[in-house]
């Protein structure tokens, strides 16, 4: 394929210095379904010498201290605030998501990562405890583990990618970070920023390509003893399989099918526009994205109403365009897997009321070959279907009654993933009981999405191992030594 000039060229950044590789990815505009930039296509050549700078630069970074590291960390913040808009704009490009939601949520959360792990680093305590009767102390201290190796998905590209680099080079690691090959430009712009902020050189390394090659090479690479990834259970698996030779500690933040469970005494005006935005906010790609809605039957019809008319108000559009609620999906390959979940649905005799198939999608002229698709919200889907089991990870939800409270947590509980869950009701104790009850590491009562970064984020089952937050990430970026004092 030919390119002209104007395409953006990546390179990597190994050792403080912007390196070219040998062989290039196209990247696509998701909106234009244009190529517009060139991603290295590193192996394991690139990653041996990233690995290599982060292994020179451990020892001087990882005995500062944490008051030093704080310091970089919050001039970095300061750094990426600084130029938000460029970033968003770059987000917005490079994912097909709304310029508003990377002005809103992916910098600005991106810049609070490195804010909330400079602080929080600075209030860890250790344990201690006394054994009077044989004259012992016993106490904890923590180090960092080395080179860590951190691989994020294309949804929320810088987002969770400074999720991963916060942490663990607050904890004193050094870092190979690989972004997904689809979404890789935030984070080459956030590389010309490190050494201004006074990252030191090898401290921060990004290595960009496949997760069949790059991401590959960094999991099976010996001296990177742990692996932190978000992504698809599919992918976890194999992480899981090329680690294990080398017992690596991993930390595996996966897809999720996540339920809004609504019992008839909830207040749907705040329930409505929560849950849309919880089926539909970044085109439904966000691992919390509600994709099983169940309602109670008293007020199944009148939700479905309500609900159905305000997604057909949702507009789908350029993404750079302010008053657009919903983008392009990320890749022609993937449009084509969530419209296919549609047409399961309607070949299993389910009712797609809205979207996909029954409304008609006006683009403006620039965007005809974007990849996009329209709020679609689908009824009388069985339980068994592909659409209630799998992670469809796209603007598509499916709405169905329930009776009981009983009932409810049992449908809700009866699929592989266990990320995410709401739970709309005014009746606390019913509020309580459910969310015990439910096998999900994160449940919202009456909200969507309303996070203390200092609580663990992450799932159960399919959904991952191991958590993050303030003290699970620095509890995982470092280990951990008993020592035992006789006087
Ligand atoms: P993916 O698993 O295809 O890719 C994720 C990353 O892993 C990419 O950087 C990719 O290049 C890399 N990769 C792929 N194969 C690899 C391999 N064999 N070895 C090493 N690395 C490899 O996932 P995706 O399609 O980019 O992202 C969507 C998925 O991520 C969804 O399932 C979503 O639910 C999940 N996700 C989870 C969370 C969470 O916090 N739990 C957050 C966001 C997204």
């Amino acid at each position: 394929m030919s390119h002209s000039k104007a395409l953006l060229v990546l390179e990597n950044f190994i050792a403080g210095k912007f390196v070219p590789c040998s062989s290039y990815i196209d990247s696509y505009n998701p909106s234009t379904g244009d190529v517009y930039c060139r991603v290295p296509d590193s192996g394991k050549e690139e990653v041996e010498a990233a690995v290599k700078a982060a292994k020179t630069a451990f020892p001087i970074w990882s005995s500062k201290s944490p008051l030093e590291r704080s310091q970089i960390l919050n001039k970095l913040a300061d750094l990426i605030e600084h130029d938000l808009e460029a970033f968003a704009q770059a987000e917005s490009k490079d994912q097909g998501k709304t310029i508003t939601f990377a002005r809103t949520v992916d910098i600005p959360r991106a810049v609070y990562n490195f804010r909330f792990f400079a602080s929080s680093i600075l209030h860890h305590t250790t344990e201690c405890t006394e054994m009077a009767t044989v004259g012992c102390v016993h106490y904890t201290s923590r180090a960092p583990v080395g080179v860590a190796g951190l691989i994020s998905p294309w949804n929320l590209p810088l987002y969770l990618l400074t999720w991963k680099i916060a942490p663990a080079i607050a904890c004193g690691n050094t870092v190979v970070a690989k972004p997904s090959e689809m979404t890789s430009v935030t984070a080459w712009l956030m590389c010309k920023l490190l050494e201004k902020a006074g990252v030191p050189h090898g401290v921060v390394n990004v290595v960009f390509g496949t997760g069949a090659k790059a991401g590959e090479a960094l999991v099976c690479h010996p001296d990177v003893p742990l692996i932190s990834f978000t992504g698809s259970t599919l992918t976890a698996q194999r992480i899981t399989e090329k680690s294990a030779p080398h017992c690596k500690r991993l930390s595996l933040e996966l897809g999720g099918k996540n339920p809004a469970i609504i019992f008839d005494d909830a207040d749907l005006s705040q329930c409505i526009p929560t849950t849309l935005r919880s089926s539909f906010a970044n085109q439904g790609e966000i691992c919390l994205c509600t994709s099983r809605i169940f309602v109670q039957r008293g007020i199944y019809r009148e939700f479905l109403k309500r609900f159905v008319s305000e997604a057909k108000k949702w507009k789908v559009g350029n993404p750079s365009d302010p008053t657009v609620d919903m983008g392009a999906l990320i890749s022609k390959e993937h449009l084509e897997k969530v419209r296919s979940y549609v047409k399961k649905a309607q070949a299993e005799g389910a009712r797609v009321l809205c979207g996909e198939g029954v409304d008609s999608l006006a683009l403006p002229n620039g965007n005809q070959k974007g990849y996009f698709m329209l709020p679609t919200v689908i009824a009388e889907v069985k339980d068994e279907s592909c659409c209630m089991q799998e992670e469809i990870f796209g603007p598509v939800t499916c709405v169905v009654a329930f009776d009981t409270e009983e009932e409810v947590i049992e449908r809700a509980n009866s699929v592989k993933y266990g990320l995410a869950a709401t739970v709309w009701s005014s009746n606390v104790g019913r509020v309580h009981r459910v969310a015990q009850r439910l096998q999900s590491g994160l449940v919202w009562t009456n909200c969507w999405l309303i996070r203390d970064l200092n609580l663990p984020f992450g799932g159960m089952k399919a959904s991952g191992i191991g958590r993050e937050g303030a003290k699970d990430s620095y509890e995982f970026f470092t280990e951990v030594k008993t020592i035992t004092i006789k006087h």
